[in-house]
């Protein structure tokens, strides 16, 4: 069995009791993480060093909402400017995703994946949607993860909006990937049953949805009250609010996450907690999107569970929970709310929303978890323990470089480098896949 020993950083374990604990190795055996100790500052007989002197070494970071598909809009110019939210699903997301082919499908992963493995990042909540190419959609987004060594749960975004022969696919995609994960787990792969949003699917399509994935003991993945639209619609269409519909259609539940809810009420916030189902957070999206700002505080307050995802604008943790904060301390107009809360979207709530999908296996650096881990060049300045920790996660890890990404004990990226994928095939072909379908857009 392959053995690492990451000898004498500074471990920070997070968890429910973080520690911090410097001058530390942790031994990884296979894909486990077998001990955490005093650094013996050499190695022992079949061990592979890995020198984390200056580094502090963290668990892998978790990004609980993404979208892999969106990367080939980086730099497109052709879409019309857009006066609110559904104008830019309509005059971008929607006819740039109708668009794509399988393997845009499998170089947008590829390339967002590579991000993620520079950002750190390890565990991606992917929501996928190419209505133009649905079947064998979420294989092609699964080989792309696979070959870039992330560990990832996807889902397909179920829609009626480019009919009900589209949604079909839609429903039998999902079912088909929750099937192949569950006859052949690969402990990287996970799948989660996805809907795009309430306003886009109706009543038939949403039962069969959840037939479907209740015969398959599958969560959904769902974007929910992301616009005030979203509001008016269901109310208009089906006269009830949107959290309501589905939980009377038996959409919610603890292996549910429902992204953004930043237009819920507070009897919406009452039936997510009834249900125990996860909340997922993406502030640089919803300032991008000028949608409004979730009432994170009350989420939390009633008990909710929320985490944060990026919903593809970064595959950057830090900085997206960097965001975080400084949009709920200008939308509070209070410099010092919500500090703790909101790092904590990150550095423990997404390991809880983790252990629902993979459970006890990721966001914690202890003996017996997968060893996702990532080092990060930093020698603190300042008094670095458990009490100072969330400081220097805002203002100094987030602006520090990451060195090297591990994944089930493979080292995807060490000294900046990546092993496994070749950068510069990638992006060449990228490139070419992406300009093939600006022409199409
Ligand atoms: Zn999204």
């Amino acid at each position: 069995m392959k053995r690492l020993r990451i000898t004498g950083g500074t471990v920070v374990t997070l968890g429910p009791d973080n520690r911090v604990l410097p001058g530390h190795d942790v031994l990884v055996e296979g894909d486990r993480i077998t001990a955490i100790e005093p650094s013996k500052q050499r190695t022992s007989a079949g061990e592979t060093p890995i020198d984390a002197r200056g580094k502090v070494i963290l668990p892998g970071f978790i990004n609980a909402h993404m979208h892999f598909y969106s990367t080939f809009v980086r730099g497109l110019g052709k879409a019309a400017p857009s006066k609110n939210f559904v104008e830019v699903l309509r005059n971008l997301w929607w006819r740039l995703d109708r668009k794509l082919s399988l393997e845009d499908c499998r170089y947008s992963a590829l390339v967002a994946g590579i991000d993620a493995i520079r950002h750190g990042t390890t565990t991606l909540i992917d929501h996928h949607a190419s209505p133009g190419a649905v079947r064998g959609s979420l294989d092609a987004v699964a080989s792309a993860v696979g070959e870039a060594g992330l560990r990832a749960s996807l889902c397909y975004e179920v829609s009626d909006r480019d009919g009900a022969a589209v949604a079909e696919d839609g429903l039998a995609e999902n079912a088909a990937f929750l099937d192949r994960v569950a006859d052949a787990p690969d402990g990287r792969l996970h799948g989660l049953f996805g809907l795009h949003a309430a306003f886009t699917v109706g009543d038939k399509t949403l039962d069969k949805a959840v037939e479907l994935a209740r015969s398959r003991g599958a969560g959904f993945h769902i974007h929910v009250a992301e616009d005030l639209a979203d509001q008016q619609h269901s109310q208009e269409t089906h006269g009830l609010r949107v959290v309501e519909r589905l939980r009377r259609h038996g959409v919610l539940g603890p292996s549910t996450i429902c992204a953004h809810c930043v237009h819920v009420d507070g009897a919406e916030m009452d039936a997510l907690v009834a249900t125990d189902t996860m909340v997922v957070h993406n502030p640089q999206s919803n300032m991008n999107n000028a949608v409004g700002v979730a009432d994170l505080f009350a989420l939390l307050g009633k008990g909710v569970l929320c985490g944060l995802g990026t919903d593809a604008m970064t595959t950057n943790m830090l900085e997206e929970v960097r965001s975080a904060l400084w949009l709920h301390h200008l939308n509070c107009k209070n410099p010092s709310v919500g500090f703790v809360e909101v790092l904590s979207l990150l550095l423990r709530n997404n390991q809880r929303i983790t252990d629902r999908l993979f459970p006890g296996q990721l966001g914690e650096l202890a003996v017996g978890r997968k060893a996702d881990l990532v080092l990060i060049d930093y020698v603190p300045p300042t008094e670095f323990s458990g009490n100072t920790f969330l400081g220097h996660v805002a203002f100094g890890l987030s602006q520090a470089a990451v060195d090297t990404t591990i994944v089930d004990g493979e080292v995807l990226m060490q000294g900046k480098r990546l092993l496994h994928l070749d950068e510069e095939r990638i992006a060449a072909r990228a490139r070419e896949l992406s300009a093939a379908l600006w022409e199409r857009f």
